[in-house]
């Protein structure tokens, strides 16, 4: 089934994260992203399966068949979640996509509402499918046993501005990666320009909806701490409000070239954030965590 206003093909639901913007969120990982980023450490959510049926054959439990159409077929309850399937796919896919109608999106979010802040769409990228997300905001605003859920939108800003003028009218708040600030190194980074990005950044902080913006540091690769005097200059642009957040590269999920890359360290961390703190004055937030 394609994407649509009313179905959404998912690659991973949480019911619980407080990781995802402010608060317990359920977070929803839509399948399909249009950059290619060299780190991805999610790379089986970049694109949707072509049901090649490389899979099928390896998953222990017998959890991967073909349908009489021709179709890889996921039994969740035969499924062990070893995630096999993902290693050997050939197209940075998995057999384990989800379709969601919006009636059963409400339904789980009326399920968990109790224990929730909001919800936070990410991906993949998740606005590949807008027109989902308009219309689970919608309903979200309208039913009255839900108006205390915030609605996120955690991107790579690659939308343009006429979908974040769609979207906001429902929008509380987005989380926008940047990974590099000169545009030939976003470019061999993530395979696109940066200047979609600075342009969502910019129109978000001028709509009032940017939470958060996130720096990827990749030690001795990304520039963003060689070019930290442009990249501070530009966050002092940004309302006080908008929350800065640095991920440190790690190798989790990670394929290919990148793996050989130097992880970054905590200490490698604290060196930037000092770099970057000293330009911009304001708390940034660290990663906990380094594997
Ligand atoms: S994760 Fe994939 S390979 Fe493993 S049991 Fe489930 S379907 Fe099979
Ligand atoms: S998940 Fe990957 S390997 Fe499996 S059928 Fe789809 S494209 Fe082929």
């Amino acid at each position: 089934m394609k994407p649509s206003k009313t179905n959404a093909l998912v690659s991973r639901i949480l019911t619980f994260s407080c990781v995802d913007g402010p608060g317990n969120r359920l977070v929803i990982f839509l399948q399909g992203c249009n950059f290619d980023c060299i780190t991805c450490h999610n790379p089986h959510t970049i694109n949707h399966c072509t049901d090649c049926g490389d899979c099928v054959a390896p998953c222990p439990a017998d959890a991967l068949s073909f349908s009489a159409e021709g179709k890889v077929v996921w039994d969740a309850k035969k499924c062990t979640h070893c995630d096999l399937c993902i290693d050997v796919c050939p197209h940075k896919s998995n057999p384990k996509i989800v379709s969601y109608s919006l009636d059963d999106m409400l339904a789980l979010v009326r399920q968990h509402h109790f224990f929730l802040n909001g919800i936070t769409v990410s991906g993949g990228e998740a606005t590949l499918q807008l027109p989902f997300i308009i219309e689970l905001f919608k309903a979200v605003k309208a039913d009255p046993a839900l108006s205390h859920l915030t609605c996120f939108i955690d991107s790579n800003g690659s939308l343009s501005r006429s979908g974040w003028e769609r979207v906001a009218p429902y929008l509380d708040g987005a989380m926008i990666d940047l990974k590099s600030w000169q545009s030939e190194t976003h470019r061999w980074l993530i395979g696109r320009d940066k200047h979609r990005v600075i342009d969502t950044i910019d129109l978000l902080a001028e709509m009032g909806k940017l939470h958060e913006v996130r720096l990827l540091h990749i030690p001795g690769k990304s520039d963003l701490d060689t070019e930290v005097d442009a990249v501070g200059a530009y966050l002092n642009t940004l309302p006080e409000s908008v929350q800065i957040r640095l991920n440190a590269f790690q190798h989790h999920g990670v394929m290919g070239q990148a793996l050989e890359w130097e992880k970054c360290s905590e200490a490698e961390m604290d060196r930037f954030h000092d770099l970057l703190f000293a330009r911009i004055h304001r708390p940034i937030l660290k990663p906990t965590i380094y594997t």
